[in-house]
């Protein structure tokens, strides 16, 4: 087994498994199990050795992130949003952030805004030159770890470069900053997802990632393979925890007056199958996704754009059959089902959505333009 999974396995998931159900009922930030991935190094996993992280290919981002996810989507969401941060700090960012996204700095995307809403690629909030410095102004939806991030990676419009974007390193701590209220959702309930509103806020010209006007390049070759990769993860994780959850179930509860488990039942056994095949068929997407990645194979895009398309259905599908299969047991809390049902609705809203993605796979594959 792979040293990093060895760890997680041993020293991380015990404690996100602890502190999944709280995080949920509570909506609180998953503290605890953050800051346990961030003291064993997981922080770095994708960055490079050079700057502390542990260099390790996709592959291993999604495995680990599969396995985290299938204790606590939230905390899996949180770390997928770091790693997708994480691989624009990496390629554009000086060395001194870097070594510190990889060692102690979380960090997230804010890209999604109030008024292009989850067309990610078009900004409406601005950047303006101003001597030295850059002032923004934007108002951000959506910000996982909204209030925990050290820096944001941010979407503007363009400085004065022609392009649909720029994008800026932005330290959460600068003034005119303002995170909106306490996120409450239906799901992933620990992801501190808030709005934040960019008022003003000056920022160092150098913190201008990559070109001016470059925004959607780096959002299209950066971030959209990364991101969609481990979100694929996280609802692959998401459909693994509901089945093994649904299994313990059928396997232990009786229908006492007949002596017989719930696992006895041939319906019930041919849902399970039918969640195994969809949990497995994720899985062979997004592995495969990760394999075209690594080599750089001709149909990467594609495999990027259909992965989170189908683990996002999947894994509503999967959830959907597991509340179905655990009967009236499924909608108590302590199921741990109807939690796992609420965090996987959570993948097919998030941009790219599964509609946009089907759009997108749907022109690829006419030979239409894409983008
Ligand atoms: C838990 C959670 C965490 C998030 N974290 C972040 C984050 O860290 N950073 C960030 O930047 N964003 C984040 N987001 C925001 C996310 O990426 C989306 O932008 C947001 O969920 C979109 O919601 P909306 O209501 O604004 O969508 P709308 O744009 O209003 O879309 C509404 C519906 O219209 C459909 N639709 C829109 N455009 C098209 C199209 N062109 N073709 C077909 N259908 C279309 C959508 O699929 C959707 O069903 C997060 C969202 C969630 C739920």
């Amino acid at each position: 087994m792979n040293p990093a999974i060895e760890s997680l396995e041993k020293t991380i998931l015990p404690i996100v498994r602890e502190n999944a159900v709280s995080t949920d009922t509570q909506g609180h930030f998953p503290s605890q199990s953050i800051s346990a991935l961030r003291s064993a190094g997981f922080f770095g996993l994708i960055s490079a050795k050079t700057c502390g992280g542990m260099g390790h290919a996709p592959d291993v981002a999604a495995e680990v992130i599969t396995r985290i996810a299938a204790e606590c989507g939230s905390t899996a969401m949180v770390l997928a949003m770091h790693y997708s941060a994480a691989a624009v700090i990496e390629k554009f960012a000086p060395e001194d952030v870097r070594i510190k996204t990889a060692t102690s700095d979380l960090t997230t995307l804010a890209f999604s805004e109030m008024g292009s809403r989850s067309h990610f690629w078009a900004p409406v909030g601005t950047a303006k030159q101003s001597g030295g410095n850059v002032i923004l102004d934007g108002h951000k939806s959506w910000v996982t770890s909204a209030n925990q991030a050290i820096n944001y990676i941010w979407s503007a419009k363009p400085i004065s470069a022609e392009g649909a974007s720029s994008i800026f390193l932005v330290p959460r701590s600068t003034a005119g900053l303002k995170p909106g209220p306490e996120f409450d959702g239906l799901g992933l309930r620990g992801n501190d997802s808030t709005s934040v509103k960019a008022d003003g806020v000056t920022i160092p010209s150098g913190n201008l990632l990559g070109n001016d006007g470059g925004g959607l390049g780096i959002m299209l070759e950066t971030v959209l393979p990364v991101f969609n990769l481990l979100n694929s993860a996280c609802s692959a994780g998401i459909m693994e925890g509901a089945l093994a959850a649904t299994i313990a179930h059928v396997t232990r509860i009786k229908h006492e007056h007949l002596g017989t488990a719930l696992s006895e039942l041939q319906t019930i056994r041919s849902f399970i199958a039918q969640m195994k095949i969809e949990t497995d068929k994720t899985k062979l997407l997004v592995n495969d996704t990760a394999a075209a990645m690594i080599a750089r194979r001709p149909d990467t895009m594609l495999r990027v754009l259909q992965c989170k398309a189908a683990a996002g259905e999947s894994a509503v599908k999967v959830t959907e059959t597991a509340m179905r299969i655990c009967g009236g047991a499924a909608f108590r809390k302590e199921s741990g089902i109807e939690r796992r049902f609420r965090d996987a609705h959570a993948a097919i809203v998030m941009a790219p959505t599964s509609d946009q993605l089907y759009d997108f796979i749907g022109k690829a594959v006419c030979g239409l333009p894409v983008f």
